[in-house]
Protein backbone atom coordinates (compact mmCIF):
# COMPACT_ATOMS: atom_id res chain seq x y z
CA UNK A 1 0.00 0.00 0.00
CA UNK A 2 1.40 3.54 -0.60
CA UNK A 3 0.96 5.75 1.49
CA UNK A 4 0.49 9.61 1.14
CA UNK A 5 2.14 11.94 2.94
CA UNK A 6 0.85 15.16 3.75
CA UNK A 7 2.29 18.25 5.51
CA UNK A 8 1.12 20.81 6.41
CA UNK A 9 2.56 24.12 4.55
CA UNK A 10 2.76 27.55 6.25
CA UNK A 11 0.46 30.01 5.12
CA UNK A 12 2.71 32.63 2.94
CA UNK A 13 3.44 35.71 4.96
CA UNK A 14 0.68 38.36 4.79
CA UNK A 15 2.20 41.61 2.41
CA UNK A 16 1.11 44.54 3.17
CA UNK A 17 1.33 46.97 0.10
CA UNK A 18 3.29 50.08 1.28
CA UNK A 19 3.27 53.07 -1.29
CA UNK A 20 6.61 53.65 -1.35
CA UNK A 21 8.03 56.64 0.48
CA UNK A 22 9.95 59.75 -0.84
CA UNK A 23 13.52 59.69 -0.04
CA UNK A 24 14.77 62.60 2.47
CA UNK A 25 17.41 65.05 0.71
CA UNK A 26 19.53 66.26 3.58
CA UNK A 27 22.06 68.61 2.59
CA UNK A 28 24.44 71.15 4.41
CA UNK A 29 23.90 74.27 4.93
CA UNK A 30 26.95 76.55 4.40
CA UNK A 31 27.32 80.19 5.50
CA UNK A 32 29.40 81.76 3.03
CA UNK A 33 30.58 84.50 4.71
CA UNK A 34 32.30 82.17 7.36
CA UNK A 35 33.91 79.77 4.90
CA UNK A 36 37.44 80.64 4.14
CA UNK A 37 37.43 78.19 1.31
CA UNK A 38 39.74 75.33 3.06
CA UNK A 39 38.73 72.83 0.78
CA UNK A 40 39.00 70.48 3.95
CA UNK A 41 34.92 69.55 4.01
CA UNK A 42 35.61 69.08 0.24
CA UNK A 43 37.99 66.23 1.19
CA UNK A 44 36.37 65.13 4.15
CA UNK A 45 33.24 64.48 2.59
CA UNK A 46 32.82 60.61 1.73
CA UNK A 47 30.06 61.11 -1.30
CA UNK A 48 31.78 64.00 -2.86
CA UNK A 49 29.28 66.62 -2.16
CA UNK A 50 30.48 69.54 -1.87
CA UNK A 51 32.85 71.45 -4.17
CA UNK A 52 34.80 74.40 -3.85
CA UNK A 53 32.85 77.74 -6.45
CA UNK A 54 34.74 80.84 -6.08
CA UNK A 55 36.84 79.59 -2.90
CA UNK A 56 33.88 79.18 -1.03
CA UNK A 57 32.12 75.76 -0.34
CA UNK A 58 28.53 74.55 -2.33
CA UNK A 59 27.07 71.20 -1.98
CA UNK A 60 26.62 70.52 -5.80
CA UNK A 61 25.92 66.73 -5.28
CA UNK A 62 22.82 67.01 -3.24
CA UNK A 63 21.08 63.91 -3.59
CA UNK A 64 24.10 62.03 -2.59
CA UNK A 65 24.44 63.74 0.79
CA UNK A 66 23.83 60.86 3.31
CA UNK A 67 23.34 63.90 6.29
CA UNK A 68 26.31 61.88 8.13
CA UNK A 69 27.58 65.35 9.56
CA UNK A 70 31.18 64.64 8.42
CA UNK A 71 31.50 68.14 7.05
CA UNK A 72 30.05 70.01 9.54
CA UNK A 73 32.62 68.16 12.06
CA UNK A 74 35.59 68.51 10.40
CA UNK A 75 34.94 72.50 9.25
CA UNK A 76 37.51 74.33 11.38
CA UNK A 77 35.69 77.43 10.63
CA UNK A 78 32.39 76.29 11.86
CA UNK A 79 30.62 77.14 8.45
CA UNK A 80 28.66 74.24 8.19
CA UNK A 81 25.79 74.91 10.95
CA UNK A 82 23.32 72.53 9.67
CA UNK A 83 21.96 69.49 7.76
CA UNK A 84 19.11 70.26 6.61
CA UNK A 85 16.19 67.43 5.51
CA UNK A 86 13.56 68.01 3.35
S1 LIG B 1 35.74 73.17 5.75
FE1 LIG B 1 34.46 74.96 6.28
S2 LIG B 1 35.79 76.72 5.87
FE2 LIG B 1 36.71 74.96 4.83
S3 LIG B 1 35.86 75.04 2.72
FE3 LIG B 1 34.49 73.71 3.95
S4 LIG B 1 32.87 75.09 4.70
FE4 LIG B 1 34.57 76.37 4.03
S1 LIG C 1 26.73 65.46 5.57
FE1 LIG C 1 28.19 63.83 4.93
S2 LIG C 1 27.52 63.25 2.88
FE2 LIG C 1 26.50 65.19 3.33
S3 LIG C 1 27.87 66.77 2.46
FE3 LIG C 1 28.46 66.49 4.62
S4 LIG C 1 30.12 64.95 4.61
FE4 LIG C 1 29.05 64.86 2.62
Amino acid sequence: MVGIIRRDTPSPPAYVAREPKESPMPRPIINEDECSGCGICVDACPEGVLELVDDVAQPVNEDDCTACGTCMEECPMGAITEIEED
